[in-house]
């Protein structure tokens, strides 16, 4: 018997594909804003999981969804309605105005539908139009086909070749995305607001251009919502705040509240796949569905996104002052999703001295810390991680 704990031996990482630079920590633990790692140390977590921990590490809610679910059915194939799933649609159409929903697994999978469900309405439609213009710096996600409708510059070259059909226009440039349609254009498919890109936002007025613009052209609005959306922002979408609505609109990330839970959401008039244009063996399980109930339910309490508009205006009057006192510069973003710009590419040593100090931020830049903590976050969990944050910015700017 060897009672060894698997991260004490040698070697223990090395069986995990190396995509990332990890530091050698293993988290065993979570509750709420906090992480506890192998040897005990707890972690003030401002990631969550990438923005997908909605209501903090192991939130009654979910571990009372995901134990009774399990109890009463895991999987009955994507062929069969169940509760959950049919109890999901109802909520996000409810929320949304939207009419149709489409469970998938992944960010990038719920995208791909959107992507599959433009081409199918140009082909029918539109006399086969096919080309979605997208936004340079955009994020889609990690598929061939989100590769290619998203704007990384490190992205062009890989993986070739790439899939075509997808017009990079400036975010925020009307003029551009107008002389960029085409009668082949089939849509526009953009995030309200640029998350990996380092939290940059679509401005309320682009929103609403790009809205007036596609219906007067005849073309699909398809909004990423899969950072911004369910309660991110403060709103239940972020489309929200430009008053608009999209044609289609695609969720992941806080919808599962930390398990793996996207949907696809769409108007009626656009919904045209026939059968077997669309599906996926785990596609609207009713244990994740079940999750996602959970999580609209929490969010959609009165109340609850009140908090998130207070604690985000708490978080962004605290970065402002930080950026002062350190000479940093603008904070950008909405609700709980922010950015603190630095003036220098320090941000990957920012990250690295914060969690030195217990603290988990993230860098999409290298000028750029993102904050994007539990949506339950508290005050305190906020003035906490400001404090943090202020000796390891001091740390790494006077180093
Ligand atoms: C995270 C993200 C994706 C990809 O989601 P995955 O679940 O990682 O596939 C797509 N779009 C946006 C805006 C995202 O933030």
């Amino acid at each position: 018997m060897n009672n060894t704990p698997i991260e004490a031996m040698p070697g223990a990482f090395d069986a995990v594909m190396d995509i990332t630079p990890r530091p050698p920590i293993v988290f065993i633990g979570g509750q709420g804003s906090w992480l506890t790692d192998a040897s005990g140390r707890r972690y003030l977590d401002f990631i969550q999981g990438w923005a997908v921990n909605t209501l903090g590490h192991s939130p009654r809610p979910i571990v009372e969804a995901l134990a009774r679910q399990a109890e009463a059915l895991i999987n009955c194939s994507p062929a069969f309605y169940n509760a959950p799933m049919l109890r999901l649609a109802e909520l996000l159409t409810r929320y949304s105005g939207l009419h149709q929903v489409f469970c998938a697994n992944s960010g990038a999978e719920a995208n791909e539908g959107a992507i599959k469900l433009a081409r199918k309405w140009g082909a029918k439609y539109r006399d086969g139009a096919y080309e979605i213009i997208t936004m340079d710096h955009g994020f889609h996600g990690r598929t061939l086909a989100t590769m290619a409708a998203s704007g990384k510059a490190q992205w062009e070259q890989l993986y070739a070749p790439k899939l075509s059909g997808f017009i990079k226009v400036p975010l925020n440039d009307l003029a551009a995305v107008e002389a960029a349609i085409t009668p082949r254009t089939v849509a526009v498919m953009l995030e309200p607001i640029q998350g990996e890109a380092g939290v940059v936002e679509a401005t309320d007025a682009f929103l609403r251009g790009l809205r007036s613009l596609t219906r007067e052209c005849g073309l699909l609005l398809i909004l990423d919502e899969i950072q911004t959306g369910i309660g991110r922002t403060g709103a239940v979408f972020g489309y929200e705040h430009a008053g608009i609505a999209p044609d289609i609109m695609t969720l992941a990330k806080g919808l599962g509240g930390g398990v793996p839970l996207a949907a696809l959401v769409a108007h009626r008039d656009v919904c045209c796949f026939d059968y077997g244009d669309q599906g996926g063996t785990f596609c609207g399980n009713p244990l994740m569905a079940a999750v996602g109930c959970a999580v609209m339910e929490e969010i959609t309490q009165p109340g609850f996104l009140d908090h998130v508009v207070r604690a985000g205006e708490h978080l962004a009057d605290g970065l402002r002052a930080l950026s002062r006192r350190c000479g940093c510069g603008e904070v950008r973003g909405k609700g709980l999703l922010r950015a603190l710009a630095l003036q220098r590419n320090v941000a990957p040593a920012v990250v690295d001295a914060a969690r030195k100090r217990g603290l988990l931020i993230n860098a999409p830049r290298a000028d750029s810390l993102r904050f994007m903590p539990a949506l339950t976050v508290t005050l305190d969990e906020i003035d906490q991680m400001l404090t943090t944050l202020d000796r390891a910015t001091n740390e790494v700017l006077a180093g």
